[in-house]
């Protein structure tokens, strides 16, 4: 489809925000989107590169050209005696692609099943969940300089993967169309359980030898019981980052608070886990007008219906401001906001 004006967004965020983009075009192909660019009517829009919507927060109509990403396709590019690469276009679905892996045997990404979205954002931030980080096995990526249409090639280091984080969230946001992913995988994955509740959900399932399948069912199981599903309550998982607070403050909360929930990072760091705070200030569960805490994971911030985005970043500075004042920590939003 051609260049389309006046496009509400409602169907393209998981949030469910009704907002419209001035102008919106689908790409599924290098020289389609080359030829957008070098559209001279265009060139002086804002734009926005849109996978599947699932970790954005629109609070306003977007004033520019919203690109959505349709580039499929996945293929074994080369491999050794104990990984192979594979190579995926940016606009596949994240777990699409997982399943594929899974299915060849390929391990080290079946602890990222069922995270939404699309191959293409994965590395914007390093997405992770279950001890696993896609850093762990990202071998390079392609990604389209947005200015010069130049094909650049980024390799692990280049990314500058952090926590919840890479260069494309940071110095280079907006810069880069992400247009393919590469993964080195295990030929003899190494099975990773030790992490959350996967262990107790293998036992339910009465699996004491897991293969990768296993865990990727495991985990599709234990995230469909806890998480809201956007189709039915839109979100955009988890609103903040987790925390890495000195050793020094983790001691005095810990003084105070008995039950704080941490774990140890690298050198004198603690990760406090943000949804345990944000739990003990109260907020789990509330509601102010069509935004609200998730009443199970209170890391997650909901639209009950037809909230703004505007409802829903005051929700989060509340949530931030009341934090901070019980704990003396500050929240940092982990969800992109438009
Ligand atoms: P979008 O929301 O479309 O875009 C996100 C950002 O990336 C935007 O700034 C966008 O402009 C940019 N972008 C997207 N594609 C490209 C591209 N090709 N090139 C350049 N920039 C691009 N995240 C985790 O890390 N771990 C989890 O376990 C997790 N669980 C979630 C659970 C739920 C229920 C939900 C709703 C979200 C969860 N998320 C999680 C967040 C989200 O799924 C990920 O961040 C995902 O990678 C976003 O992909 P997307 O395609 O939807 O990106
Ligand atoms: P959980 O298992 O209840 O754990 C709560 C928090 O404690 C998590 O945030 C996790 O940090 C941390 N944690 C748990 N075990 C840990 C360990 N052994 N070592 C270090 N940190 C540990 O979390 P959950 O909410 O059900 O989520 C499960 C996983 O999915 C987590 O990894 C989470 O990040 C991921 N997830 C992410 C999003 C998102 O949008 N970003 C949404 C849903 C779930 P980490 O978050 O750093 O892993």
């Amino acid at each position: 489809m051609g260049l389309q004006k006046n496009v509400s967004l409602l169907h393209y965020n998981t949030f469910g925000i009704d907002v419209n983009a001035k102008y919106f075009q689908e790409f599924s192909s290098l020289e389609n989107i080359k030829e957008i660019l070098s559209d001279n009517s265009l060139k002086q829009e804002n734009k926005l590169i849109l996978g599947g919507g699932s970790n954005i927060l629109f609070t306003k109509n977007f004033d520019g050209l919203v690109l959505k990403n349709n580039l499929k396709g996945i293929e074994v590019v080369s491999e050794n005696e104990d990984s192979v690469f594979v190579k995926s276009l940016a606009g596949e679905v994240w777990h699409n692609f997982v399943l594929f892996c899974i299915e060849k045997n390929y391990g080290g990404i079946e602890n990222l099943s069922l995270i939404p979205g699309n191959v293409g954002a994965s590395p914007m931030q390093n997405i992770g969940a279950y001890g696993v980080e896609i850093k762990d096995t990202f071998f390079e990526l392609e990604a389209l300089n947005i200015h010069t249409l130049e094909l650049v090639k980024f390799n692990n280091s280049d990314c500058k993967f952090g926590y919840r984080e890479s260069i494309f969230k940071s110095i280079e946001k907006g810069n880069f169309i992400i247009t393919s992913v590469t993964f080195r995988l295990k030929k003899k994955p190494i099975i990773n359980t030790s992490y959350g509740a996967i262990e107790q959900e293998l036992e339910k399932m009465k699996i004491s030898n897991p293969t990768i399948k296993d865990i990727s069912k495991a985990v599709c199981s234990i995230r469909s019981s806890k998480l809201p599903n956007p189709k039915e309550i839109g979100n955009a998982g988890s609103f903040f980052k987790n925390p890495t607070v000195s050793l020094e403050k983790y001691n005095s909360l810990k003084a105070e608070f008995k039950d704080i929930v941490g774990y140890p990072q690298n050198e004198d760091k603690m990760k406090l886990a943000a949804g345990w705070l944000i739990e003990k200030t109260g907020w789990k569960g509330r509601q102010i007008g069509n935004a609200g805490v998730h009443k199970n994971q209170a890391l997650v911030l909901v639209n009950y219906g037809k909230a703004k985005g505007e409802e829903v970043i005051n929700l989060a500075k509340e949530v931030q401001h009341t934090v901070n004042q019980k704990f003396g920590v500050l929240l940092e939003m982990e969800v992109n906001i438009f």
